[in-house]
């Protein structure tokens, strides 16, 4: 059965990792310029992942009768009290760049806890009366150099406790197993097929 679904990001590495996660299940994925929907700028000022996912799902909902998800996502390092969380795009701002951002957070963790995890919500709209959330957790660790070079954001430093390696250097194909996009993106499949959709 075709199931189609329209993702509320600019982030084009989210876009493709959903892709590429979805794709398999015959699910297609419309990116924002795939349908010409131009939404308004909205403020990711919710309390917490799922505030912000479901501030960015209904800001598209409003634009289209399609099934709407959105990804709200971040680290958390234990070390810096599960900082940077909700704002690791605007940790990553306020220190200049992904480059400085990893190595304040390199040096935080020197002689300490090296635990981090990887947090994703994914919320769906347009599906039942109430949106839908769905949790993903990628536990590792800060590891005291950047490794590889494949994915995005704090990949480089984020070594996975699943495979040992960061997400930055095992493959597209591997990252869409292990990553907390991933695992929040099993449920919703879960969820579709349990209910028939796909
Ligand atoms: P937002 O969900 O658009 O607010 O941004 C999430 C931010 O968390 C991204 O801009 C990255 O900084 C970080 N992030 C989320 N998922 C990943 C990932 O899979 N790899 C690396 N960084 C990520």
């Amino acid at each position: 059965m075709a199931f189609e679904v329209v993702l509320s990001t600019n982030n084009k590495h989210k876009l493709q990792e959903v892709r590429e996660i979805l794709s398999p299940h015959g699910i297609t994925v419309y990116g924002l310029n795939d349908l010409n929907l131009h939404p308004d700028d909205v403020e990711e000022n919710g309390k917490d992942y799922y505030e912000n996912a479901l501030i960015k799902a209904r800001s598209v909902q409003k634009l289209t009768s399609l099934p709407v998800i959105a990804d709200d996502s971040g680290i958390e390092v234990a070390a810096l009290d599960n900082k940077p969380g909700l704002h690791s795009a605007r940790y990553a701002d306020e220190c200049g760049g992904y480059d400085n951002a990893m190595a304040t957070i390199i040096k935080a963790v020197e002689g300490k806890d090296r635990s981090a995890r990887f947090m994703c919500y994914i919320v769906a709209v347009n599906l039942e009366d109430k949106p839908l959330c769905f949790e993903g957790i990628a536990e590792g660790e800060i590891i005291d150099h950047q490794d590889g070079s494949l994915g995005f954001g704090y990949d480089p430093v984020f070594r996975s406790k699943e495979t040992g390696e960061t997400f930055s250097a095992m493959s597209a194909k591997e990252k869409n197993i292990y990553s907390h996009r991933a695992l929040a993106l099993k449920k919703f499949v879960t969820y579709l097929k349990v209910n028939g959709k796909i």
